[in-house]
Order: C-alpha cells, then sequence, then structure tokens
C-alpha cells in the first residue's frame, strides 16, 4: 500500500569506453517522484551513466529497467523509450532560427504529430510553467543563458516524459541566473517530477533531493538521505569529496 512505483532500475551495469572502464557494476533504484541527486568528481562516471539512462550510451552488460520494461537496444525503439525519458543538458542547444514556441513544439509537432493549433496551446502552458509565458515569439539570441535552460526544460517537457534526467544544467551558467534553473526544477520536483539530477548545487541537493547519491572513479559509494550523506557520510572517501567541495 502507497509504495511507490519503480520508474528506472539500473542492475549490474557495466560500460567501457575501448579499454577504459568507466561504469563498474552501477545497482540503482529511481521510484515514482524521487528526486536522485548525483554527485562526484569530474570523470566519475555521472554523465555516462545518465546517458546510459536514457540510451545515448550504450551498456556493454547490466540492465536498464524502464518503467518495468528491460529495454534492449537491439528490440526496442529507442526513440520511443527516449520519450518516457526526458534530458536536459549543461548546454541548451535551442535552434536559433525558431522562436522560443517553435522551439518547445518541435518534437510536439514532428514526432508526436500534434497539431499545430494544439501543439502551441501546450507550448504556452510550458512556457508559463516555467516562467516565459512572454517570450514565446522571441528568438534565443535575446535570452540570457537561464532563460534558454529554462526554455530547453519546456522543450524536453513537451514531450511528457515520466522520468527527466538533468546533466549539470546549471554549470555553464552565470552565477546570477542559477538560481532561476533551479526553482524551475524545484517546481517541478514538488509537482512530482520522477527526476535524476548530476549537479554541483549542494543546496539543492539538500533542499530537493530525496536522494543522494555520490560515484567516485565509475561506482557508487554511498547512497542515502541528504541529511545522512552531508552530515554523516559513512565512507571515507563520501567525507573526502565532501570536504574538497563544502
Ligand atoms: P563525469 O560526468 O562524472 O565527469 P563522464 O561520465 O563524463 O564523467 O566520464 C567518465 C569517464 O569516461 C572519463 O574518463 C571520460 O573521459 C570518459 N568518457 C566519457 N565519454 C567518453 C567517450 N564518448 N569516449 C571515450 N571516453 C569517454
Ligand atoms: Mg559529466
Amino acid at each position: 500500500m502507497g509504495e511507490k512505483a519503480e520508474m528506472i532500475r539500473v542492475e549490474k551495469l557495466n560500460k567501457s569506453f575501448g579499454d577504459l572502464h568507466v561504469l563498474k557494476d552501477i545497482d540503482l533504484e529511481v521510484n515514482e517522484s524521487d528526486v536522485v541527486v548525483l554527485i562526484g568528481a569530474s570523470g566519475s562516471g555521472k554523465s555516462t551513466l545518465l546517458r546510459c539512462m536514457n540510451f545515448l550510451e550504450i551498456k556493454n552488460s547490466g540492465n536498464v529497467i524502464i518503467e518495468g520494461e528491460t529495454i534492449d537496444p537491439k528490440n526496442n525503439d529507442l526513440n520511443k523509450v527516449r520519450q518516457r525519458v526526458g534530458m536536459v543538458f549543461q548546454h541548451f542547444n535551442l535552434f536559433p532560427h525558431k522562436s522560443v514556441l517553435d522551439n518547445v513544439i518541435e518534437a510536439p509537432l514532428t514526432v508526436k504529430k500534434l497539431k499545430r493549433a494544439d501543439a502551441e496551446k501546450e507550448g504556452k502552458e510550458l512556457l508559463a510553467k516555467v516562467g516565459l509565458a512572454d517570450k514565446a515569439d522571441v528568438y534565443p539570441n535575446k535570452l540570457s543563458g537561464g532563460q534558454k535552460q529554462r526554455v530547453a526544460i519546456a522543450r524536453s517537457l513537451a514531450m511528457k516524459p515520466d522520468i527527466m534526467l538533468f546533466d549539470e544544467p546549471t554549470s555553464a551558467l552565470d552565477p546570477e541566473l542559477v538560481g532561476e534553473v533551479l526553482s524551475t526544477m524545484k517546481s517541478l520536483a514538488k509537482e512530482g517530477m520522477t527526476m535524476v539530477v548530476v549537479t554541483h548545487e549542494m543546496g539543492f541537493a539538500r533542499e530537493v533531493g530525496d536522494w543522494v547519491v555520490y560515484m567516485h572513479d565509475g561506482r557508487i559509494v554511498e547512497k542515502g538521505h541528504p541529511n545522512d550523506i552531508f552530515n554523516d557520510p559513512k565512507e571515507q572517501r563520501t567525507q573526502d569529496f565532501l570536504s574538497s567541495i563544502l
């Protein structure tokens, strides 16, 4: 009763690039409306793990199970899977020659074949949700980095994903623009979106995270509630990492 549905399960996941063994026996479970924050030094495998979760990278061994379905890259339509698992990147890559609204509705029009009027209605609602209702007709080069990233979030939400992955969504932003993106992510979390977030923003991890996962050298060293990880980490390596950044 009341148990949360499992959204993503990663089992004994291994990923190498040539001789470089990047992910080592990763086990991770993400349940409905969880916010899981992945932390760890540069090169520890955080991006690769996210990319394996929406099949931008294909594992060497192990399983990635999305909403109970073990995804086989040979048999599943990965574009369909990616509609269920949205991703937001450090660099937003908006189409420069399309208006903000047209950026948001591009995939619903072309992939989901929505009628333009319906797509525009939904797109405007999403822009309102990320606080950019007044920017629908503007071109990306007129936006700040924080606004562009919020458009990228709206664009990803337009496919109605069940899960959202964020890979350092604020790392490329000027410090004064970080807060607006984090608060957009926070409201998404409050609405119950299932999220996996790679970030160096420890305030966000503490405040919004349900779980914090510390990765080192391709392994999950420790996973716990933010209070436990930040106040009372069990592993020496977690303590060392946290004292190096806090
Ligand atoms: P993080 O996101 O934690 O900084 P990454 O997952 O990006 O770590 O990278 C983990 C390791 O894998 C690094 O040593 C990186 O250089 C390597 N790596 C990542 N992507 C590739 C790739 N496409 N080809 C070769 N090596 C890669
Ligand atoms: Mg990375």
